[in-house]
């Protein structure tokens, strides 16, 4: 059996790590007060990281994804990037990013290793966008988006947060974006999390709401791939982008789960509204710790519960996701 299957049979080759909690941008839905330091050691560094990966590597997982908080603040990026890609096993290092800084850096993480890229793009409308981020970098995302393109990159996903009368009338327009451009565009239904109650009543709306939309324009659900993620991806045969859409209350949601989540300061995560984190770092210290690290991973992934809570408005330790890496 791989090493990194749970009590259910889920098999996990997919770890979520993030770099740093601290984030630039004031999504309303997440950092609407910006981000405030807590009372952390500092984050994970280059050397604890590479621990951290080749151990999950040693135990099955290929695909490692670089989150926050805004993983862009982190100015030893680019060394991440490269010392996760020389870990024997890796095959995808992906990123997510709220893009601004792409113009300028994102040539150095594709030089570096960097697989796959993720945007946060709520809204296709400057003025929305300003008002959901707080801050008027639209055209430096976009500007980024054709240059990963022009990359090459082979998976570019756009992440637009669904949320009710903010941007959810956006759809024609976004099929009209990906009608030339071969990037996927991500709708992904708002989750409450410890700090966004009232703004989540406010703003919730189930993302199925877009299907009738989408088959209506002729656009039908792709089959999954083995190891795909939680998206259902609709496609069109008059458009190169396709549509994903993401539903954590659906039914069934967590049976497809397919990812763990380190944080920034090393806590294993099992699920991304659980209610415990699993200390890793005092075992990412000196490589004679390895075995020891091994046997932590595989014996507390048998704590991972069939799924989480958010149906009884249980949302862990979770206070929002940049304190995760969503
Ligand atoms: N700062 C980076 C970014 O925004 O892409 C990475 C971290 S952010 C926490 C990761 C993703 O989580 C983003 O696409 C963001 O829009 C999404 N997100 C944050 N809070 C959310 C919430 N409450 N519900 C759904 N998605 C959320
Ligand atoms: Fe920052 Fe990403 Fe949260 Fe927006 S969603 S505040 S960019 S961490």
């Amino acid at each position: 059996m791989n090493p990194l299957t749970d009590g259910f049979g889920r098999r996990f080759p997919y770890l979520r790590l993030s770099l740093t909690e601290a984030c630039n941008f004031r999504c309303t839905y997440c950092l609407p007060d910006g981000y405030q330091a807590g009372p952390v050691r500092g984050f994970l560094q280059v050397e604890e990281i590479r621990r951290l990966v080749s151990a999950f590597a040693t135990l099955g997982m290929h695909k490692i994804r670089l989150t926050g908080g805004e993983p862009s603040l982190r100015k030893d990026l680019e060394e991440i990037i490269a010392t996760v890609a020389a870990v024997p096993g890796i095959r995808n290092i992906a990123i997510t990013t709220n893009g601004t800084v792409l113009p300028r850096r994102l040539p150095g993480w594709h030089r570096a290793g960097l697989t796959a890229l993720n945007v946060s793009l709520d809204s296709l409308n400057r003025e929305r966008f300003k008002r959901i981020t707080g801050h008027d970098r639209h055209a430096e995302i976009l500007e980024g988006i054709e240059i990963a393109q022009q990359l090459g990159m082979p998976a570019i996903k756009l992440n637009a947060v669904l949320l009710r009368d903010a941007n959810d009338d956006e759809l024609p327009q976004w099929m009209e974006f990906i009608r030339d451009r071969p990037v996927s565009v991500r709708f992904i239904e708002l989750m409450r999390t410890g700090d966004n109650q009232a703004y989540f009543e406010r703003h919730h709306l189930r993302a199925e709401v877009l299907l009738d939309q989408l088959q209506a324009a002729g656009w039908s659900l792709c089959p999954r791939a083995p190891d795909a993620g939680p998206a259902q991806e609709y496609a069109h045969p008059d458009h190169r982008g396709r549509i994903g859409i993401i539903a954590p209350y659906s039914k069934d949601f967590c049976r497809g789960c397919n990812r763990l989540r380190v944080t920034a300061t090393g806590d294993l995560r099992l699920c991304l509204f659980g209610d415990f984190g699993i200390a890793l770092r005092p075992l990412l210290q000196h490589d004679t710790d390895r075995d020891a690290l091994l046997a932590r991973i595989t014996t507390q992934l048998g704590l991972k519960a069939a799924g989480h809570g958010l149906h009884q408005g249980q949302t862990g330790l979770t206070p929002h996701l940049a304190s995760i890496g969503g």
